[in-house]
């Protein structure tokens, strides 16, 4: 059961390259469709898979070290 959590409904942040605004976008949906649109501008945004790479090991992480700290809470 240890890895019953899924990432698919993180949100990571994707800079719009038209406006500069952040685009929000769950990991399922990048994963499932690398092209997002901008609420702000309406431009169809590419993911570029590197960055958003990063970004998915960054929420990972941090999702890792959360569940770490719960579960040294639980231990008491
Ligand atoms: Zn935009």
């Amino acid at each position: 059961m240890g890895d019953s959590f899924s990432l698919d409904n993180e949100k990571i942040q994707v800079p719009c390259p038209n406006c500069s605004k952040g685009i929000e976008v769950t990991i399922g949906q990048a994963k499932r469709n690398p092209s997002v649109q901008c609420r702000s501008c309406r431009q169809t945004v590419k993911l570029d898979a590197t960055q958003m790479k990063k970004q998915i090991d960054a929420v990972e992480k941090s999702v890792r070290d959360l569940q770490r700290q719960l579960g040294n809470m639980f231990k008491k």
